[in-house]
């Protein structure tokens, strides 16, 4: 039995928006472009406070092959280059830009001059464009990896997180976007199979996804849709890919190496739209939800925008919110602060009164076995946590705590209500440092 099969568990999907097309926020105030919304190395700010930005000018960016630029959301004056702290702890660079309410374009934005496959990837750097799924890896630096090696593309629209539709909303609102794009990148990469991966529930995305798959695929492109089944953590790549292709991606290696490329659905919907129109990615669509919003939706947001400017547009119940999640419940992470800011890689902000953070308290672990029986990695989080408890680097080694896609599946079934992502997470860490330090000695 392959390593994914039966695995990972049941959720509610409250999917509270999936039926409300996105709402488009115009401008707003001001808007904090970090210079790390990807993975790899930050970029620098290319302006300076006082400068006049137009919408969609390059305002941050670096030599380093793992990046990908930053691009005004808004146009307007820049206030200040601040240092922030960001949701992993890290210190960035930001540049903050007071919006003139005009959103005036940059001149010139026109589409690429896409001639080889080498434009083809220099176009996709310049569009700014990182996994939009929350992954955020460059798109140009993953459509390179993958050249040679892959020979099936497959679309990840499963969105198996609760509460976030974002991604549903691309498949029902922009399919021909998505379906271009998947031509695009078939005829850059030499890739005559695409498969687009979707979660039982969504069964209007399902029918229309179908409908236009028969409708485009040829014998050289030939394109289908897979209906996987709603089991959490279904979108995350290793269990998509497996679910799709039965392939199993080493650990530590790319998808590219068993011959796999993974696009996120908005990801290749938005790569069409920049081909077509030259417009960079300044804006995204984000879920907000939660017991204390008001009117749960989809926006259509600038880049950069601060959870306060979403909460006044989408309004709040008669509460505080008692927890803001940036991402879904189970991998987004939880930031104390209204003035944290949507990057390009958040889908959702979540906004849970009293009632949803009530968590029942620790007690001693029962060994049911739950959190073995959910791991989609066949891990042992219950002796991971004990490994991590115990500072035992060489049994997380053991235990292959490197492994872990850290999907949250684990805690969410425990019923002694036990952080075992959380530790798994800081034994991670403590492995990194450990092999640092190792490293610095040889
Ligand atoms: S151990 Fe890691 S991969 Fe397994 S369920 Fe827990 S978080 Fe998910
Ligand atoms: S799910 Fe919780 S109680 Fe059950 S074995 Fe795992 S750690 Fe123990």
């Amino acid at each position: 039995m392959g390593i994914f099969q039966q695995r990972g568990i049941h959720v509610v999907h409250n999917k509270h928006t999936s039926k409300i097309k996105p709402v488009r926020i115009e401008t707003c105030g001001e808007v904090t472009l970090m210079m790390k919304q990807h993975i790899g190395t930050p970029c620098e700010p290319l302006v300076k406070a006082g400068d006049e930005i137009r919408l969609g000018q390059v305002i941050g960016d670096t030599q380093a092959g793992l990046a990908a630029p930053i691009h005004a959301s808004v146009s307007g004056k820049v206030k200040r280059i601040e240092q922030i702290r960001i949701l992993t702890g890290e210190d960035v660079k930001a540049v903050v830009i007071a919006s003139d309410g005009q959103m005036t374009p940059l001149d010139g934005i026109a589409p690429p001059v896409i001639k080889t496959r080498d434009d083809f990837f220099a176009a996709i750097r310049a569009s700014g464009l990182v996994g939009l799924g929350g992954a955020g890896f460059p798109a140009h630096a993953k459509l390179k990896s993958a050249c040679g090696d892959v020979d099936v593309l497959l679309v990840n629209a499963a969105e198996c997180e609760p509460y976030i539709t974002a991604d549903h909303r691309e498949t029902l609102d922009a399919g021909d976007d998505v379906l271009e794009g998947i031509a695009q990148i078939a005829h850059y990469l030499g890739i005559h199979k695409a498969i687009v991966g979707i979660e039982s529930n969504k069964g209007d995305a399902i029918g229309k996804f179908r409908a236009l798959c028969a409708a485009v695929s040829t014998p050289e492109l030939k394109i289908t849709t897979a209906v996987l089944p709603s089991r959490y953590p279904q979108g995350a790549e290793k269990m998509f890919i497996y679910s799709l292709t039965k392939r199993i991606v080493p650990l530590g290696k790319l998808p590219s190496s068993i011959g796999a490329l993974v696009m996120n659905v908005a990801s290749v919907a938005f790569l069409a739209r920049y081909i077509k129109t030259g417009k960079p990615l300044v804006s995204r669509t984000v879920t907000v939800d939660g017991g204390a919003v008001q009117s749960p939706i989809n926006v259509r947001t600038p880049i950069g925008i601060q959870v306060r400017e979403l909460i006044d547009f989408c309004g709040l119940q008669d509460v505080r919110p008692k927890k803001i999640i940036m991402g879904g419940p189970m991998m987004g992470a939880a930031t104390p602060d209204l003035n944290a800011v949507i990057s390009k890689c958040n889908n959702a902000v979540l906004l849970f009164d009293d009632k949803q953070t009530q968590k029942r308290p620790e007690t001693a672990c029962i060994r049911c076995g739950n959190c073995v029986a959910g791991c989609p990695m066949k891990l042992l989080p219950l002796k991971l946590e004990a490994a991590y408890r115990a500072n035992d680097t060489a049994a997380l080694t053991r235990l292959d705590a490197m492994g872990c896609m850290e999907c949250g599946s684990c805690s969410y079934v425990c019923p002694a209500s036990h952080e075992l992502v959380q530790c798994i997470r800081l034994g991670k860490r403590l492995l990194r440092e450990a092999q640092s330090r190792e490293g610095s000695k040889t």
